[in-house]
């Protein structure tokens, strides 16, 4: 397996104009396309061709080109060491982040989560988001992460939340290394009048037409019509949808199935991102998979929060859960919906754990839904940025930046294991660990 020391320069510099050539790296199975030779299943390694941080060339180690001398010396043998391209952190809330040491002691599940948040944010400043929501940043790009989404709770329909502002100024200022976006998370009681729905969508397009417009989705404020009008307005405004749909356990919730039929009824071409859907995984199969096939017919992806689903569904004091909470991932996939996951809720009243790593959340998705060969198949879950950004190019195809995360211990078995020490290249540029 690959060797822990490298000669003369490691890790490698491919932001400069001479072309460096990585050998025999192993990329995951989803990456490299049907016509890729592989053996028993094992993809080839790739030979990578980066120049000025971008890349020139993908092919297969063992392919015509193998015999070509290469003259320039800029040359590394990677030795089968694993790689994945720049990652995605497709649901997070900076705004909420990293409030729990200042908590105390909150009730169990989502409502009381809800409770301890609205406690918290009454103290909220500029300079304390953005110093927790910075954190958040710096640790998810420290992971990897390319492209991170964040929602932010809007409480009042007239008043554009504080933490709104300082979220967009980060995601400024961060452009340069990680592009960040907002959707605005509301209550769907909002959009119970249509003329109301279409004035609060119109306004936020005009604070950012990249927003994207939310809403949470769940049977104690069911309302078809507001859902309905939601989806209008989002379609007037030009503005994508992500949306909290069904995160609960009550077979009774009816927002996927309905949203998948306003989407088509409308016409509405998304993005469409739905976040959740746990109550799939409650409902008879019949019910469920109807439901799939609809939304296999839509533009809605679907990302799944196994940590928070893990902490939040099926939790009461004194109860040791029995339902694990994630919506139905690998039904989804077999019917070509694409599922990403992501983190969510990352050390607040809603969720204890996280650190913006993707990996660490592909690794809770591979324990709750027992999902099989994680790097090969699985991690196409946090690397997909045409997932979350329809029309994206695919990673690593010619042309696009060289952002590479290498992980020099880690071995496709065992995958997301032993994935520290990782090198992180942006635009073949070294990002962590720091060349300080
Ligand atoms: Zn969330």
């Amino acid at each position: 397996m690959s060797a822990v020391s490298f000669a003369p320069a490691w890790p490698p510099d491919l932001a400069t104009a001479r072309a460096v050539r990585l050998r025999r790296v192993r990329l995951p199975r989803w990456l490299l396309g049907p016509g890729w030779p592989s053996r028993n299943g094992t993809p080839a390694f790739a030979d990578l061709v980066v120049v000025n941080g971008h890349v020139a060339s993908l092919q297969p180690s063992d392919g015509p080109g193998r015999h070509v001398v290469w003259t320039t010396g800029d040359d590394h043998d990677l030795d089968g060491m694993l790689a994945l391209p720049g990652l995605v952190e497709a649901h997070a809330h900076l705004d909420k982040t990293l409030t729990l040491d200042r908590l105390g002691e909150t009730e169990p599940g989502l409502l009381g989560a809800i409770a301890a948040m609205m406690h918290d944010r009454a103290g909220w400043t500029p300079e304390d988001v953005r110093a927790r929501a910075g954190t958040a940043l710096t640790w998810a790009w420290e992971a990897g992460v390319t492209r991170l989404r964040t929602h932010c709770d809007w409480w009042e329909p007239d008043t554009v939340p504080l933490a709104w502002h300082v979220l967009g100024e980060l995601a400024d200022e961060w452009r340069p290394r990680l592009r960040m976006d907002r959707a605005a998370l509301m209550p769907l009681t909002f959009f119970a009048e249509r003329g109301e729905a279409h004035r609060l969508a119109q306004g936020l397009a005009r604070l950012d037409p990249t927003a994207k417009l939310g809403a949470f989705i769940h049977t104690s404020r069911w309302d078809p019509l507001a859902m309905r009008h939601l989806v209008q307005a989002a379609a007037d405004a030009g503005l994508g949808l992500d949306l909290h749909i069904d995160e609960e356990l009550d077979p009774a919730a009816a927002g996927l199935a309905t949203l998948a039929g306003l989407l088509r009824e409308t016409a509405f071409a998304g993005p469409v991102m739905c976040g959740h859907a746990c109550a799939l995984s409650a409902q008879h199969a019949d019910v469920a998979l109807a439901t799939l096939d609809a939304v296999a017919r839509t533009a809605i992806t679907l990302v799944t929060l196994p940590a928070t689903n893990l902490l939040l569904q099926d939790a009461r004091t004194g109860h040791t859960p029995r339902q694990r909470g994630l919506t139905l991932v690998k039904e989804a996939r077999e019917r070509g919906i694409p599922v990403l996951i992501g983190s969510d809720n990352v050390q607040d009243p809603f969720c204890a754990v996280g650190d913006y790593d993707p990996l660490q959340a592909l690794g809770t998705g591979v324990l709750a839904a027992q999902l099989p060969a994680a790097f090969d198949v699985w991690s196409e879950a946090i690397c997909r940025h045409d997932w979350l950004d329809p029309g994206a190019p695919m990673p690593l195809a010619v042309g696009a930046p060289a952002d590479l995360v290498l992980f020099p211990h880690a071995r496709p078995h065992g995958f997301p294991a032993r994935t520290h020490g990782r090198v992180v290249l942006r635009g073949g540029r070294l990002a962590s660990p720091h060349s300080s």
